[in-house]
């Protein structure tokens, strides 16, 4: 069957994926790890994750595609950026800070697209094949499989990390009942004894080793929570408008690969203006369905115009900048009760300096 893995390897590196890699359909190495996170409710509003379909399914490949044997493993470059923008940089106090796999089509679409045609060029292969695609929105412990199918190891931060591409990887799967010879499983632990990510997290979401809290992840706050953001944890969030790429951008992993050809995930043009007080009034602006037209296949769309603006606001709380308390005040009238709220805090914050 070697003859037969390497052919769909090649079909698939053939379609711009960077890795293929093969695992046995099997339980996941962190079933129990997953299973006590779930218990500990770190997982916080995504009630999807621990219900109990979707469990077994992350848990039992077979249950996600009956008679599955085989994970077959992909990975798309998005990163780095060539210059990761922080709060420290002194002229872009007013600059929202993106993660940078939002900053162009959404990659669920490009993963879909190509996943897609890959299920075609193995059905051309193999006729009778069962074949499930998923990207990270399915029931899959995708980082468990990768790391089974030799794309790499499981870093502090969580991140499924490569010695070659870091931690800019997108991954996604096709579940197969064909049976194929597995790759050989990353073995090394190349974080050793670095932390920096764990030191880095603003929130402390890094609880320790791999254990990632969402409650508290940057990311979770400003994309999945779809009420009100904590107080405690709004001035850590700095500009951070949509997710998070702290540990990633702190990582010593990730110094070392070349920006990625990001020409897939093109959109055309800017998602956001360079400046959150331009972006509020936008966002001020826009009734639901403008948003939903603007910000169609994009990641941005996630947490909707509320959702967004929310993040705006409390990004021009943190920005230390008393022009935006107009701007903001002009938020206190949003349809919103969500941003309206977020925008009292701000103007508070920045009319008291630290709260
Ligand atoms: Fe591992 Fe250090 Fe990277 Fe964290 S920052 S994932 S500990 S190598």
């Amino acid at each position: 069957m070697n003859e037969a893995r390497e052919t769909i390897r090649r079909a698939g590196l053939d379609l711009g994926f960077a890795q293929v890699g093969f695992a046995p359909a099997e339980a996941p190495a962190h079933s129990e790890v997953f299973l006590q996170w779930l218990d500990r409710s770190m997982h916080g509003e995504m009630a999807y994750m621990a219900r109990q379909d979707t469990v077994r399914r992350r848990l039992e490949p077979a249950a996600a595609l009956p008679g599955c044997r085989t994970v077959i493993m992909v990975s798309l470059l998005y990163g780095p950026s060539d210059a990761p923008p922080t709060d420290a940089d002194a002229d872009a106090f007013l600059r929202p800070i993106l993660a940078q796999y939002s900053q162009g089509r959404d990659y669920h679409s490009v993963f879909e697209e190509r996943l897609s045609r890959f299920s075609e060029s193995i059905r051309a292969l193999h006729p009778a094949a069962a074949i499930k695609a998923y990207v990270d929105y399915g029931p899959v412990l995708e980082r468990d499989h990768a790391q089974r199918a030799g794309l790499g190891w499981i870093g502090k931060n969580t991140m499924l990390i490569h010695p070659t591409y870091g931690s800019w990887l997108l991954l996604g799967e096709l579940l197969t009942d064909l049976a194929i010879e597995p790759d050989a499983a990353f073995l090394p632990d190349h974080c050793g004894t670095c932390e920096r990510c764990i030191e880095a997290c603003p929130t402390g979401a890094i609880r320790g080793p791999r254990e990632l809290d969402a409650r508290l992840c940057i990311s979770y706050l400003t994309i999945e929570l779809k009420g009100a953001i904590p107080e405690k944890l709004r001035p850590m969030i700095g500009q951070r408008v949509f997710g998070c790429d702290i540990c990633q951008d702190v990582c010593p992993w990730n110094t070392g690969p070349e920006p990625a050809d990001t020409a897939p995930f093109a959109f055309g043009q800017p998602l956001a203006p360079a400046s959150m007080a331009l972006w509020a009034e936008q966002l001020l602006e826009m009734s639901d369905e403008e948003f939903a037209r603007r910000y169609e296949d994009t990641a941005l769309s996630r947490p909707g115009r509320s959702g967004l603006l929310r993040n705006v606001c409390v990004g021009l709380g943190n920005s230390g900048q008393p022009e935006a308390l107009g701007l903001l005040e002009r938020c206190l009238a949003d349809r919103s009760p969500l941003v309206v709220e977020h925008a009292a805090w701000a103007i508070r914050r920045l009319r008291e300096g630290s709260i």
